[in-house]
């Protein structure tokens, strides 16, 4: 497992429904935790490691010996108030920062590791990093989110990302979107269907 790079195309890609919390996921989960502690992140989507679950994990503190790790499955945000523009950055895209106008409040209605319900209103860091987590599970990068303007900006960091993206592509260090979509389908079949 590695945590992945814009523009891969996973990024990109609306997650789907969990319908199965196993010991199977529970190891992804802790292989996630150790990625995001590894890259000092204080949250990552399953997206960012080429599954296309709908579950991310956070600890605002960044530290795996601090703070609380949680665990968000088949996240629903809604009730979100007031605005707030911060600097966000991206574990999928190292370096590169940028303002993002985000609620200032919002409620998340989830479902926890051991298959616990959450219910929760949040504000502060926890409510910014649960909305820029979600967007991932929807194939939203904070890019997408931020002003032409701004945007304008990180243009060449971004091509340097693309440029390189595409180098590894072609040099078979990056398999083919064929096959990337493939291997997404199969994680799909594994945890998404419904089984009788
Ligand atoms: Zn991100």
């Amino acid at each position: 497992m590695e945590i992945i790079t814009h523009p891969h195309p996973t990024l990109s890609y609306k997650s789907k429904t969990i319908q199965r919390i196993n010991s199977e996921l529970r190891d992804i989960v802790a292989q996630m935790f150790e990625l995001m502690y590894a890259a000092k992140g204080v949250g990552l989507a399953a997206n960012q490691v080429d599954l296309p679950l709908r579950l991310f994990i956070v600890n605002t503190s960044a530290n795996a010996a601090e703070g609380e790790e949680l665990v968000f499955i088949n996240p629903v945000l809604s009730k979100g108030k007031g605005s707030e523009i911060e600097d966000e950055g991206c574990l999928s895209l190292p370096s590169v920062y940028g303002p993002v106008n985000r609620s200032r409040t919002i409620h998340v209605e989830a479902f926890g590791l051991q298959g616990n319900t959450i219910s929760a209103d949040l504000d502060g860091l926890l409510a910014r990093v649960v909305q820029h987590e979600t967007d991932h599970l929807d194939g939203i990068m904070f890019l997408d989110r931020m002003n032409p303007l701004s945007l304008k900006t990180l243009e060449t960091d971004l091509q340097e990302f693309e440029l390189e993206f595409t180098s590894r592509q072609q040099g078979g260090i990056i398999a083919s979107d064929e096959v990337i979509y493939a291997k997404l389908a199969a994680w799909e079949d594994k945890f998404c269907t419904h089984r009788v």
